[in-house]
């Protein structure tokens, strides 16, 4: 692989309760279709030979042992809903010896990370078994192992979230709308990952037909919609989307840049 390649996986592709919603007895949720199981958002991009986590989702220990990673590189956080946050404890295992991961957030969600998990930050737990984080609150593009790191910003339902692009790639969940001056930050992208919730309207999260507005406006040659809910049946819906529009699904995985 040339070293200018970037491999992007989805990690997990569901909404904040996953699918099968526990509890639920719909027929997405009740589908044996590997496409409809979906672990909480995430992604992993690889650059470089590093691997940079989108978010420590609340089943990033799963989606660890099931894509086999042994080392994480950095983090970007998109926001710190639960859904994308809560499985932080778990890099402890996946950090290089005497290392910190970096993690990259907006300043607001630095705080709050700092805020919420106390324990990985205090020098009381200096011995204790936590995973080791250098929080860093990004204002604009940043390098990152040899790349630029170019933060989107997102409206999130009354709050903001963070997509990030590098190169050809964009990541933006979580978002109901990308504002007009977050455009500019994505002309020419080649790969689109994008929140689409549902059919139907969400206050924080584009449906299903405003993120495929979305993803025309922007242009990319392929858009793979991302923190589905269980009204999205893989194969049923697959077959509704216009050419170059996907659905994710848990593993999925693509690398840039594309053969011409
Ligand atoms: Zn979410
Ligand atoms: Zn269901
Ligand atoms: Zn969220």
């Amino acid at each position: 692989m040339s070293t200018d390649a970037l491999t992007l996986t989805i990690l997990g592709s569901g909404t904040s309760t996953g699918v099968p919603v526990p509890g639920c007895r719909c027929s997405v949720c009740r589908s044996e279709t590997a496409e409809n199981r979906r672990t909480r958002c995430s992604a992993l991009l690889r650059w470089n030979e590093r691997s940079i986590l989108l978010d420590t989702a609340t089943d990033f220990r799963q989606q660890a042992l099931r894509e086999g990673l042994e080392r994480i590189d950095a983090v970007l956080f998109s926001h710190t809903h639960a859904d994308h946050l809560h499985g932080i404890d778990d890099l402890r295992t996946l950090t290089r010896k005497g290392e910190a991961i970096p993690v990259y957030g907006s300043a607001e969600a630095v705080a709050t990370i700092r805020r919420v998990f106390t324990y990985i930050f205090t020098d009381e737990s200096e011995a204790g078994f936590r995973p080791r984080l250098a929080l860093q609150a990004v204002e604009g593009p940043f390098p990152l192992f040899a790349r630029t790191v170019v933060p989107v910003p997102l409206q999130h339902g009354p709050g903001t979230s963070l997509g990030y692009r590098i190169g050809g790639l964009a990541y933006l969940t979580d978002c109901n709308a990308v504002p007009e001056t977050s455009l500019p930050l994505l002309a020419g992208v080649e790969v689109l990952v994008l929140d689409a919730l549902r059919f139907t309207t969400h206050p924080s999260h584009l449906t299903v037909a405003e993120a495929i507005a979305v993803a025309q406006r922007i242009g990319a040659r392929r858009t793979v919609l991302t923190h589905l809910g269980h009204e999205i049946d893989y194969p049923l819906h697959t077959a509704g989307l216009p050419a170059g529009v996907e659905f994710a699904y848990d593993g999925l995985t693509l690398t840039l840049p594309f053969p011409a």
